[in-house]
């Protein structure tokens, strides 16, 4: 080194939905400095303790650096063959839906793009899903039924410009941490209410003006009360609702709701009411706490409905917002890497769809139905009907529920592949095939936050050993099985063309997911490319949905559901006493194979834990820091107890993210049933039932 700093470089923080953007400066010795970018529009400089902690979770120390097949060293070369010819092979023996991809939000867009033409218009099977189903299939769903389309109609500026946020299961002060900052420097500014409605008490409380801990799973019926008070008092916009139908019919639905238990006083009920009726600026953002649910889609559209029939979407300060988990979840939803979607919001139930994507791809099969969702997928792959898998950027035998039973089945699957940046994973350990893949820092490509921003992740630092970008890892496959004209990529600048161009097919389908004005942007111009909020094409560049109608279904008009409160699938009793609610902490990230590697970041909460009301604890004769059993249908953990008012009694909270490698006894997902919502396949992964018991 001469002492010479090295220039920075803009990119996207690689874990939650915000996509907050990053100054990266190498340190010359493999390491990187980082600090939030100005200039960025998500985050403005700032940046949360896991953003900020990212240089220290560079470096060799886990990476996986070299092919491995049956364990041992391979040559690229052999190790994608022997992929290309299993993959054939099974396809050939047992026809295309025997072999499925199971990739990550973690993927960069470009990546995502490549999978899903591979598996969908090459392999001719929509067996591809993602850990994204984890996170906001249900928010996609929602949004299908109500607007026609996936479109996420405001932007993070209506944070600044309400009046009132609603939080809705979501601890935003922990799990999307800068959004957080961004309410609170607006609450200081203009005095913003906030609103939040979760069972358990979060640090997102803190500053709230008031906590609704309903009962777990009672959102509908929240919601249609508010639904059912909004009309009574008036406040319902006849003008607006010419864009809707469907008022009356959610309206009955809501008046028969109206015994629906909530858990809550009515007197909070009716505060909370009056508060959203006098107040125009309203946003309500809503999480996992809405998602993961057997309802999940029936409450984003019981949240929905309260927006359509007051016309608060679409203009400032208004609307609903889905607060993603994943950096890439929503670049997941635009190419459709997921089972029951094609690409560019194109629909995979749609003839001319399918025959608009065929076409341009010069494919020679598209699926016509429906794939394997995520949890159907493990369990077609534990049933035999699944012979050949390939899992990237993620780890299902720690994250899906029922997590013992996906990790037998993957270790009975005759042939898995798992590309990663570290073997050190308990899915990685199960593979025949392991791939290096590089990871973030050392790949270039683009991904999308949840208020529609595109922003590039850059390559600042070498990929270590043999390790390779995904895209082209798929793509070369894609070539020795036989398509080598459809994946003859050199670069992810070329694939970003093709997929803007793909976009323009769309939107001659009126679909809402156009950025065709990017598609000719030269190599150059991605290099440089701004972070832009989709819709970007001729004529238009971002901006918000909906405030004028406009909507996607084929009438133009929004559908307001009729939706029912019904209770979480699992049913406490005798056995399982408990309610288990499962989530992020403040400071890791998914399973920690990143944020693990961060003194700092493990320092906040270092081992896995349980929260337990003080009276459930005195009963069960728990002490602070004992060791508590927690036993399931499905599966059981012991964790330390904490014990807190902040969970009901009857409740019970533990975080997520520990795994067999790092804590053998707390794999949490083993105590979640694998029930699903029939609609988005989304799991109801904050409502089982457990027993729990001193150790
Ligand atoms: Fe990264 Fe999310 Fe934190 Fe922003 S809020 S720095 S995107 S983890």
């Amino acid at each position: 080194m001469d002492g010479t700093a090295l220039p920075e470089t803009r990119s996207t923080c690689p874990y939650c939905g915000v996509g907050c953007g990053v100054l990266l400066r190498p340190d010359g010795q493999g390491g990187l400095d980082v600090r939030g970018d100005p200039d960025h529009p998500s985050n403005f400089g700032r940046l949360c303790s896991k953003g900020a902690a990212l240089g220290e979770t560079v470096g060799l120390g886990e990476r996986l650096l070299t092919p491995k097949v049956g364990g041992k060293t391979a040559q690229w070369d052999d190790a994608l063959q022997n992929v290309a010819d299993r993959f054939r092979d099974t396809i050939a023996t047992h026809g295309p839906d025997s072999v499925a991809l199971y990739v990550s939000g973690q993927l960069l867009t470009e990546d995502y793009y490549v999978a899903n033409k591979l598996m969908k218009g090459f392999i001719g099977s929509a067996n591809i899903d993602t850990n994204s189903r984890l996170c906001m299939a249900s928010s996609v769903a929602g949004h299908k039924r109500a607007f026609g389309t996936d479109t996420v109609p405001g932007t993070y500026e209506d944070i600044d410009a309400a009046d009132l946020v609603v939080l809705v299961g979501s601890n935003l002060a922990w799990c999307h941490p800068v959004l957080y900052q961004r309410l609170l420097a607006a609450r200081k500014a203009r005095g913003t209410r906030i609103v939040v409605i979760d069972p358990r008490r979060t640090a997102s409380c803190d500053g709230a003006d008031m906590h609704l801990a309903l009962d777990p799973g009672a959102d509908v019926a929240l919601f249609n009360r508010l639904l059912v008070a909004l009309d009574d008092a008036g406040a319902t916009d006849p003008d607006y609702l010419r864009h809707t139908t469907g008022l009356a019919e959610a309206l009955a639905a809501a008046r028969a709701d109206a015994a629906a238990p909530t858990g809550l006083p009515e007197a909070q009920i009716a505060a909370f009411c009056d508060l959203f009726a006098r107040t125009e600026r309203v946003v309500t953002l809503y999480s996992q706490g809405v998602n993961q649910s057997t309802r999940g889609v029936d409450k984003v559209n019981a949240i929905l409905n309260c927006h359509l029939a007051t016309g608060r979407i679409g203009r400032p300060g208004m609307g609903p917002l889905s607060a993603t988990g994943q950096p890439n979840a929503m670049g997941g939803r635009e190419v459709g890497g997921l089972a029951n979607m094609l690409a560019c919001h194109l629909d995979l139930e749609h003839a001319d769809h399918r025959a608009a994507v065929r076409e341009f791809w010069q494919a020679p099969a598209l699926p016509d139905a429906a794939g394997l969702k995520a949890v159907d997928m493990f369990r077609a792959v534990g049933d035999g009907r699944i012979r050949a898998l390939w899992i990237i950027h993620t780890n299902p035998a720690v994250s899906l529920p029922e997590a013992d039973a996906v990790r037998d089945a993957i270790a009975g699957c005759p042939f898995t592949v798992v590309s990663d940046i570290t073997a050190r994973t308990d899915t990685a350990r199960l593979a025949d095939v392991l791939l290096p893949a590089a990871a973030w820092a050392e790949k270039d490509g683009t991904v999308t936050n949840s208020d529609r921003t595109i922003s590039r992740q850059r390559r600042v630092l070498d990929a270590p050993g043999e390790a390779r970008a995904d895209w082209d890892i798929l793509a070369e496959v894609g070539r020795r099985m036989g398509h080598a004209r459809a994946f003859d990529y050199s670069s992810p600048a070329e694939i970003f063309r093709e997929y803007a161009t793909l976009s323009g097919v769309a939107g001659q389908f009126g679909r809402d997911f156009d950025i065709s004005g990017l598609a000719d942007l030269t190599d150059a111009g991605y290099a440089t490319l701004a972070p832009c909020r989709w819709p970007v094409t001729q004529t238009r560049q971002g901006g918000r949905f909906f405030a004028e109608g406009g909507f996607f279904h084929p009438d133009g008009k929004a559908r307001l559901i009729p939706v029912t409160w019904a209770p979480p699938a699992a049913r406490t009793g005798p056995r399982f006493p408990f309610r288990l609610n499962t989530g992020r902490v403040r400071d890791q990230w998914h399973t920690m194979t990143r944020t693990g590697l961060s003194p700092r970041l493990s320092a906040h909460l270092a081992e896995p834990f349980l929260d337990i009301h003080p009276a459930d604890a005195a009963r069960l004769g728990l002490a602070p820091s004992d060791l508590a059993r927690v036993t399931a249908p499905t599966g059981g953990a012991i964790l330390r107890a904490r014990i807190t008012d902040a969970v009901q009694p009857g409740q019970v909270f533990a975080p997520m993210h520990w795994t067999g490698e790092t804590a053998p006894s707390a794999r949490t997902c083993a105590l979640i049933p694998a029930a699903c919502d029939p609609m988005s396949g989304q799991p109801e992964s904050k409502a089982a039932v457990v027993a729990v018991s001193r150790f």
